[in-house]
């Protein structure tokens, strides 16, 4: 009985675990190295706790970021955009760097939850929880981002199109921690969208799509398309992204752009949407997140 109880509903964490709160990186990094698959780290708690209260997982560590304010903060460096792992999606969404710089990221983060999810939530939560939906994946794939993962044996650096690896699971070794988010500059006047279609605005996606592309000599140049909640992980839609690139961007290649996006998806059929509205949803918000990405890049209206 209590273990069905603490399935659907509870506000109790059912099992013992020792708490750390490290106060340096380093320190959180020697905790990681000690006790590598039995820890886990909490950022804002918004999936790690609910997964707990679910017993789901069962840590026998936590590991807090709370005191790390290394992990923190936006700033534009040489390499482009960086954002500190644990930096609050309240903070990335009011940040003016991002609204100014990163527009199609600013809107994804917007669509995470409510107000209250994106006080507590974090940049780098979103990503290391590793939801096919997670909206930021899907925002910092078609801007090339990225990953920063630390140990105490030293950094390395993943793109963010092999970090994902299934649903809950990431490139991230058991020892590692995601430090910072790096975005590169992003080119001349592109165009970019984001679209999410959620059964409520709380909801997480039933799908989402982020494109970024831009134009040359009134063609399509640099493309890059993104899904998430249609594939185990967030995909790119390459086969899309092949063939509209070097070509002129009329209503008929959009539209044959968009379908192409079911070669590289395999959605499922869960109490979100079924697996047939998924393919044609896909289809329906990457034609429009082409149609109006091209316009933002001074391609004009369709
Ligand atoms: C009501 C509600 C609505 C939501 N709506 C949305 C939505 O619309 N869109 C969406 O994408 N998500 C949504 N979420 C999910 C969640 O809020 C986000 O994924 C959030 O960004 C998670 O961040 P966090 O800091 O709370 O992560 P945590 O819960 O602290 O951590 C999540 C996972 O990542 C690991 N982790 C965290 N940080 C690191 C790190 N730096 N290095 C290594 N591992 C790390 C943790 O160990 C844990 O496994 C929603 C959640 C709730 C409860």
């Amino acid at each position: 009985m209590s273990m069905w109880i603490n399935r659907i509903d509870t506000h109790i964490l059912p099992i013992n675990f020792q708490y750390h709160a490290p106060k340096t990186l380093e320190e959180a990094l020697k905790l990681l190295a000690e006790y590598g698959d039995e820890a886990k780290i909490l950022s804002g708690g918004t999936d790690l706790l609910v997964k707990m209260k679910q017993r789901l997982i069962e840590p026998r560590h936590i590991i807090s970021l709370r005191n790390l304010t290394e992990l923190r903060g936006i700033r534009e460096v040489e390499g482009g955009i960086h954002i500190g792992a644990a930096t609050k999606l309240r903070e990335i969404e009011r940040s003016q760097i991002i609204a100014e710089r990163l527009p199609l990221l600013h809107e994804a983060v917007k669509a995470i939850g409510s107000i209250q999810i994106r006080n507590m939530g974090t940049i780098g939560g979103n990503l290391c929880n590793a939801s096919p939906a997670a909206d930021s994946a899907v925002a910092l794939m078609a801007l090339g981002a990225e990953l920063h993962a630390q140990s105490i044996e030293g950094e390395r650096i993943i793109p963010i199109e092999n970090f994902f690896k299934g649903p809950g699971a990431t490139a991230l070794k058991p020892v590692e921690l995601l430090t910072a988010i790096r975005i590169p500059p992003p080119p001349e006047n592109y165009g970019w969208a984001f679209r999410k279609i959620g059964r409520t605005s709380l909801d997480i996606a039933t799908v989402n799509a982020a494109v970024l592309l831009t134009l040359r000599g009134g063609r399509i140049d640099l493309c890059r398309i993104a899904l998430g909640a249609v594939a185990p992980t967030p995909v790119r839609a390459v086969r899309a992204e092949e063939h509209l690139r070097g070509r002129e961007p009329t209503p008929e290649l959009i539209q044959e752009a968009s379908e192409l996006v079911v070669e590289d998806i395999s959605p499922i059929t869960d109490v979100r949407g079924t697996a047939e509205y998924r393919v044609e949803a896909s289809k329906a918000l990457v034609r429009d997140a082409l149609n109006l990405s091209i316009e933002r890049a001074g391609g004009g209206g369709r």
